[in-house]
C-alpha cells in the first residue's frame, strides 16, 4: 500500500488492482496486470502524431506524464473516485444553506496531479508553437484512464480564451481571474477567489426545455448597474457546480447573453445558486452534474448583451476538441487493453492473439484507434496560436465533423474491445464497464451528433474558405490510394450537391471524417494500416453509423410502420 496526499485527506490505495501478477499467473491462464505502464512510451503513434504534429519539445514532459496516469496508483484511483462518486451536502448541521459537493479524496488527487500537469491551462500559460498539440496528447493519456476528472480541466480550458477575450472590458477580470485559472496548484476550497491559489470554471446553457437549442433559455438577467446583472432561473445540467465560477446564458433586455456567475462572491458570501440535486448518470460517475436554481444571482456580463451565442461559442468549440480526444483517449484506453488481454490468454491450445478471427478483431481496432489518433492531433494543430487562415477554415469543418465520428465510434469500439477480454471485460475490475458507460457521453454534449452534422452542413455550404481547406488537406494524400481517391470525389460531388438536405447530414460528416481519417493514415502510417483503414472504411461513405440510410430510402413510411 502506499499513501498519496492530497489537501484534506490521505488516500491508501492498493498497488495491485485488475489481474494482480501472481504467482499463478502461467496456469490460470489469466493475463498479467495491464496497468503499471508507461501511456506515452507504448503508444508509438500518440507519440509520432504529437512529434509530426508540432509537439516534439513536450516529449519529456509527456513521458513523465504517461507514466504517471499508467501506474497502478492513479488506475487505482481512478476505479475509487467513481466508485465513492461525489455527494451533494445542501445544510451544515446548523440547518444553514451550503451547497456543497464532497468528493472522495481519491477525485482530489487526480485532479491535483491533472492541474500540476496543466490539462486546464497549458497552451494558454506557457504559449508556443505545438502548445495544444502537446496538451492534446496529455489529455488524450489522461482519457485513457479516468474521464470524469476530465470535465472541469476542459471547461477551464475552454473558457480562458472567452475571458481573455474580455479581460480589456473588465480589468478585474485580467487582475483576478486569469492568473487564478493559468495557476496549477489545485484548490477545491469554497472561498473568495482572492484567496484562492487557482480557479476553475463550469458552463451553464442547457435548461429544462432545451439543450440544443440555447435560444430557447428562459432565465432572465437583470441589470444592476457596472457590469452586473441578477439571474433568475434554472439551468438542467450544471456540470461541476464546485468550480469557481460558470459561464452562463440568460435572457438580459437584448436578449440572449453570456456571463461570468461566480459561486463565492468577492465578499465571502455564497452567490444565490442553489444546487436541487445531482444527476444520478450513466457514467462519469466521479464528476457531479447538477440542476441549479439561481434567485438573483450575481453575474457579469461578458461582451454585449443579445451576443450570447457568439461570445460562449469559442468556449465551445473547445469543449468540442476535447471530446474528441476523450473519445479518442478512451478507444486506445480500451483497445490497449484487449491487445494486453489477447496477448496472453489462451484458448483451445494457443494465444488469442494467434487465432486468425481474433487477429482480425484486434487489428480492426488498432486502426481505429490509429486513424483516430491522427485525426485528433491534427485537428489540435488548427487550433494553435499561430494556425493560419486555412488551417482554421479546416478547424471549421473538421472539428464537428470529427465530434460526430469519433464520438460515436467509441461506444461501439469500446464494446468490441470489452468483448474480447470475454467475461473479464465485464466486471469493474477490468475498467472496461466504466469505459463503457462513459462512452456516449461524448457524443450526447456539447452538441448531439445531429446538431455536429447538421453544423457541417451549414459550414460546407455557407463557408467557401472551410471547403477549400478541406479539398487542400485531402490532396495531400491524392494517388496513394485508389479506395481514398475515389471516396474523395464521391465525396467533392456530395459537397457541391446543393440539393443534399438535412436527411443527408450524417453520411455528409462520416464522409468527411473518414476521408480525413484515410488522407493521414495515407500519408503518416504503416501501407498496411493505410490500406486496411481505406479498404474497409471508405466504401462505406461515412456509414458504419446509424441515420446514414441513402437518399430516397423512405424515411418517414418506414418510422410510420415502425410506430404503427
Ligand atoms: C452528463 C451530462 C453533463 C452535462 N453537463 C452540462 C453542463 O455542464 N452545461 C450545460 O450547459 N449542459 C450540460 N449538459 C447538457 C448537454 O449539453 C445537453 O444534454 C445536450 O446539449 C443536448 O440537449 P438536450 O438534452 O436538451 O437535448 P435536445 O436538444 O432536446 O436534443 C435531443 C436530440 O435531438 C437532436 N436534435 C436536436 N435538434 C435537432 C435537429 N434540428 N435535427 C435533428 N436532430 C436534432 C439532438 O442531436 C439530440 O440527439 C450535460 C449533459 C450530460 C448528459
Amino acid at each position: 500500500m502506499r499513501q498519496l496526499e492530497t489537501k484534506e485527506t490521505p488516500v491508501t490505495v492498493p498497488l495491485t488492482h485488475a489481474g494482480a501478477r501472481e504467482p499463478d499467473g502461467a496456469e490460470s491462464n489469466q493475463p498479467p496486470a495491464f496497468e503499471g505502464r508507461n501511456l506515452y512510451l507504448t503508444d508509438r503513434a500518440l507519440r509520432n502524431a504529437a512529434e509530426r504534429e508540432g509537439a516534439a519539445w513536450a516529449r519529456e514532459r509527456l513521458e513523465a506524464w504517461g507514466g504517471v496516469l499508467g501506474s497502478t496508483e492513479t488506475y487505482a484511483l481512478a476505479a475509487r473516485a467513481n466508485r465513492f462518486g461525489p455527494e451533494l451536502k445542501t445544510h451544515d448541521r446548523f440547518g444553514n444553506r451550503i451547497d456543497e459537493v464532497v468528493f472522495d479524496p481519491a477525485w482530489h488527487v487526480l485532479m491535483a496531479s491533472a492541474m500540476r500537469e496543466g490539462e486546464h491551462c497549458s497552451p494558454w500559460a506557457e504559449p508556443r508553437a505545438g502548445a495544444q498539440v502537446a496538451r492534446a496528447a496529455a489529455y488524450f493519456m489522461h482519457a485513457e484512464v479516468e474521464n470524469g476528472t476530465q470535465c472541469p480541466l476542459t471547461m477551464t480550458y475552454a473558457a480562458l480564451p472567452v475571458l481573455s477575450r474580455h479581460q480589456h472590458a473588465m480589468p478585474w477580470l485580467a487582475q483576478l481571474w486569469v492568473p487564478k485559472i493559468l495557476a496549477r496548484d489545485y484548490d477545491p476550497r469554497a472561498l473568495p477567489l482572492a484567496d484562492k491559489t487557482s480557479a476553475l470554471i463550469g458552463m451553464g446553457m442547457t435548461e429544462r426545455q432545451g439543450g440544443s437549442d440555447v435560444r430557447a433559455n428562459t432565465t432572465r438577467a437583470s441589470p444592476a448597474g457596472g457590469g452586473e446583472y441578477h439571474l433568475t432561473g434554472h439551468k438542467w445540467f450544471f456540470s461541476a457546480p464546485m468550480c469557481d465560477a460558470h459561464l452562463v446564458l440568460a435572457q438580459a433586455p437584448g436578449g440572449l447573453s453570456c456571463f461570468l456567475l461566480p459561486r463565492i462572491l468577492p465578499d465571502g458570501t455564497r452567490n444565490a445558486v442553489r444546487i436541487n440535486r445531482l444527476k444520478d448518470k450513466l457514467g462519469n460517475r466521479s464528476n457531479a452534474s447538477s440542476e441549479v436554481e439561481f434567485n438573483a444571482a450575481s453575474a457579469w456580463l461578458l461582451g454585449d448583451e443579445g451576443r450570447g451565442v457568439p461570445v460562449i461559442i469559442e468556449m465551445v468549440q473547445h469543449t468540442r476538441l476535447d471530446c474528441i480526444i476523450g473519445s479518442s483517449g478512451l478507444m486506445r484506453g480500451a483497445a490497449t487493453q484487449a491487445l494486453h488481454h489477447a496477448a496472453h490468454r489462451s484458448a483451445f491450445g494457443k494465444r488469442l492473439a494467434e487465432q486468425p478471427l481474433m487477429q482480425n478483431v484486434l487489428a480492426d481496432l488498432a486502426i481505429e484507434t490509429e486513424a483516430a489518433i491522427a485525426l485528433t492531433l491534427r485537428l489540435a494543430r488548427t487550433f494553435e496560436a499561430d494556425a493560419s487562415e486555412a488551417e482554421r477554415a479546416l478547424a471549421r469543418v473538421a472539428t464537428p465533423a470529427l465530434k460526430y465520428w469519433l464520438c460515436k465510434r467509441a461506444p461501439a469500439v469500446v464494446a468490441e474491445a470489452m468483448e474480447v477480454l470475454g467475461g473479464n471485460g465485464y466486471v469493474e475490475e477490468s475498467a472496461l464497464p466504466r469505459f463503457y458507460r462513459e462512452a456516449p457521453l461524448n457524443s450526447i454534449w456539447e452538441g448531439s451528433g445531429n446538431v455536429m452534422c447538421l453544423d457541417v452542413l451549414r459550414a460546407t455550404r455557407r463557408e467557401p474558405a472551410a471547403v477549400e481547406a478541406l479539398q487542400a488537406e485531402l490532396a495531400l494524400a491524392r494517388g496513394g490510394n485508389s479506395h481514398l481517391d475515389a471516396h474523395v470525389a464521391a465525396l467533392t460531388a456530395a459537397l457541391a450537391d446543393a440539393n443534399s438536405g438535412e436527411a443527408g447530414a450524417r453520411r455528409l460528416a462520416g464522409g468527411v471524417a473518414v476521408a480525413l481519417a484515410g488522407a493521414l493514415m495515407v500519408r503518416h502510417a504503416a501501407p498496411a494500416l493505410a490500406d486496411a483503414y481505406c479498404g474497409s472504411r471508405l466504401d462505406r461513405f461515412g456509414s458504419g453509423a446509424l441515420g446514414t440510410l441513402p437518399p430516397g430510402a423512405g424515411c418517414a413510411e418506414i418510422i410510420a410502420q415502425a410506430s404503427a
